[in-house]
């Protein structure tokens, strides 16, 4: 409690720009109000759990220090990335957590980086987090590419997916064709694949699969506000 308090009180005073601050307000929580409805099961022999898992999203998401973003975006005097939803509702259907680890800040932004498009979000936390399903879903990829490393594709229907990638490990039970609750675990972030360190890569794609999906910026939608998901 004594910790906790002198976190906060650092925040306040602007001292602690990253990790530490991200924990301080109390998690929201996501929405359990029926809205999401998972697509139908591929096979019912899961061994990954399609209940809600132990993730609670951070209220906040600060930008990580000595960070080059070249991405443009808003922020505050404490690095505290401005309008960010924990919980943001995509194309009026699906509910998602925007940032689905703890305690992590943010290297880099959705768009333009270094002459290409920076199709997802970048994340990073130290010691390196778990990653957790942002929304239940149907796994439909879970495998090592030589770019993402080992990443998986989740469809939440409705034709909204996300990706995580460069994970260190991925989870027993997490493999194509399971369904998975929200906030299950997926694996630790990590640096495997095309990255220059540890962090989480997250994408929202929107479009169909196998086909064709189109990335979009996680911090891009409006919140989703409801009784059961206040902040
Ligand atoms: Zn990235």
């Amino acid at each position: 409690m004594a910790l906790m308090l002198r976190t906060m009180l650092a925040c306040l005073a602007g001292l602690v720009l990253t990790t530490a601050c991200s924990t301080s307000p109390a998690p929201v929580s996501y929405p359990m109000d029926g809205r999401v409805a998972p697509p139908s099961a591929i096979t019912t022999t899961a061994s990954v759990s399609a209940e809600q898992g132990p993730f609670q999203p951070d209220v906040d998401l600060f930008l990580c220090p000595n960070s080059t973003i070249t991405n443009a975006f808003e922020y505050d005097a404490d690095f505290r990335v401005l309008n960010f939803n924990p919980i943001v509702l995509v194309e009026g259907k699906v509910v998602i957590a925007s940032v689905p680890t703890n305690n992590a800040c943010m290297t880099s932004g959705f768009g333009h980086r270094m002459g290409r498009t920076h199709k997802g979000l970048d994340v990073r936390s130290r010691p390196a987090g778990m990653v957790y399903s942002a929304a239940p879903g149907t796994i439909r990829e879970a495998k090592r590419s030589p770019s993402f490393g080992n990443t998986i594709l989740i469809d939440h229907g409705q034709g909204v997916f996300t990706r995580y990638a460069h994970l260190a490990n991925i989870e027993a039970g997490v493999e194509a064709g399971k369904v998975i609750g929200f906030g299950q675990p997926l694996g630790i972030m990590g640096t495997t694949g095309r990255s220059t360190g540890i962090h989480l890569h997250f994408e929202v794609l929107t479009g169909t699969y196998p086909g064709s999906l189109t990335a979009h910026n996680p911090l891009s939608f409006p919140a989703y506000l409801t009784q059961s998901a206040a902040y």
